[in-house]
């Protein structure tokens, strides 16, 4: 199938980490009617790799984050974690794949007790796994994220953003996981803060041999990690691949825009020229536009956009995307050569 992905290279070890194949999630909601929050989105990850979700909010991002984890099941399609159906397994399965793939949030002190002190806390997830959940290991998992054995007697208004987030990682890796799945997990940090994550996770990735999935609105946050991107717009993918031909040579519309709003420390450089902006809201994914779901803030926009929607076709290699304008295979087809 043209439109399944087929990446490598990087640090890919050729064994499948993740395989999302087509998987449709739709939320009913009273009042605002069907909101399609995935649309028959497909990706693959090599284990050792880093896939990178990138797109403005309510695009589907945390929807997929809850799929791959298993917090939800979608409507159609299949999710497989090292070759096991997540979305299909029964308890005994379920509790064996929860240690495989783990979730970090964008806000680690939400899901932390304030009253609970951060050894209390971490030695509780070993507990419920069932794990040696003594002050060595937690004190272990402490400075296996850069925190001193100390921070155990810690409560999490004692921490900085940083530290917590810190925590949420160790809470994670307490399992001794394979995949982590992060849900913009330096969204909420200051900048020079989030470089430090950022770090912490690299390291990490090497020294686990760990695969992730690294969330963002925005694709500068991804591009110190990410060895392949996604690019997501209403539920949609509209251009996958590997970083650097997505970086080098993005085709969709939306992700030029995407990479010119990437906040670049050059004094020589002016506003993005006009066929990079993109202007107005993200319509709600409850009533999606007809055609190319982008048409009505596309700064390229033709008439077929409005009502025939774009496939994802072939660029170079398994780089892809969906446009009826940008895309080298449409313009061959729609120009009679
Ligand atoms: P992102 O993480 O990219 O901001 P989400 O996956 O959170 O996007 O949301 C995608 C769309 O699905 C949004 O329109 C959001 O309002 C909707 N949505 C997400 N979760 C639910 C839910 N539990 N019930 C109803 N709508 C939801
Ligand atoms: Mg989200």
């Amino acid at each position: 199938m043209p439109d399944k992905p087929t990446p490598g290279g990087g640090n890919s070890s050729g064994e499948i980490a993740i395989e999302v194949r087509d998987v449709v999630k739709r939320y009913r909601t009273p009042g605002r009617g069907e909101v399609h929050a995935l649309d028959n989105v497909s990706v693959r990850v090599e284990r050792g790799q880093v896939l990178g979700v990138v797109g403005e909010s309510g695009c589907g991002k945390s929807t997929l984050a809850r799929l791959l984890t298993r917090l939800e099941r979608p409507d159609s399609g299949s999710v497989e974690i090292l070759g096991r159906r997540i979305d299909l397994a029964k308890r005994r399965e379920l509790r064996e794949l929860r240690r495989v793939i783990q979730l970090v949030f964008q806000d680690p002190y939400a899901s932390l007790d304030p009253r609970q002190r951060i050894g209390t806390a971490l030695a509780e997830v070993l507990t419920v796994h069932r794990l040696p959940s003594g002050t060595a290991r937690v004190g272990e998992l402490l400075e296996t994220v850069g925190l001193s054995p100390a921070t155990a007697d810690r409560y999490p208004h004692q921490l900085s953003g940083g530290q917590r987030q810190r925590i949420g990682i160790a809470r994670a890796l307490a399992v001794d996981p394979q995949v982590l799945v992060l849900d913009e997990p330096v969204s909420a940090l200051d900048v020079s803060v989030r470089a430090e994550i950022i770090n912490l996770l690299a390291r990490l990735r090497t020294e686990l041999g760990l695969t992730f999935v690294f969330i963002s609105h925005d694709l500068g946050m991804v591009r110190h990690l990410a060895d392949q991107v996604a690019v997501m717009y209403l539920g949609k993918i509209v251009e996958y691949g590997p970083w650097d031909a997505v970086s080098d040579t993005p085709g969709h519309p939306y992700t030029r825009a995407l990479q010119a709003a990437v906040p670049i420390a050059d004094p020589r450089l002016d506003a993005p020229p006009a066929d990079l902006v993109v202007t107005g809201e993200v319509p709600d994914a409850a009533n999606p536009p007809s055609g190319c779901r982008f048409h009505p803030r596309c700064p390229l926009v033709e008439d077929r956009c409005r009502s025939v929607e774009p496939l994802m076709l072939p660029e170079s290699g398994w780089h892809r995307l969906a446009c009826h304008v940008t895309s080298s295979e449409a313009t061959a087809e729609g120009t009679d050569r």
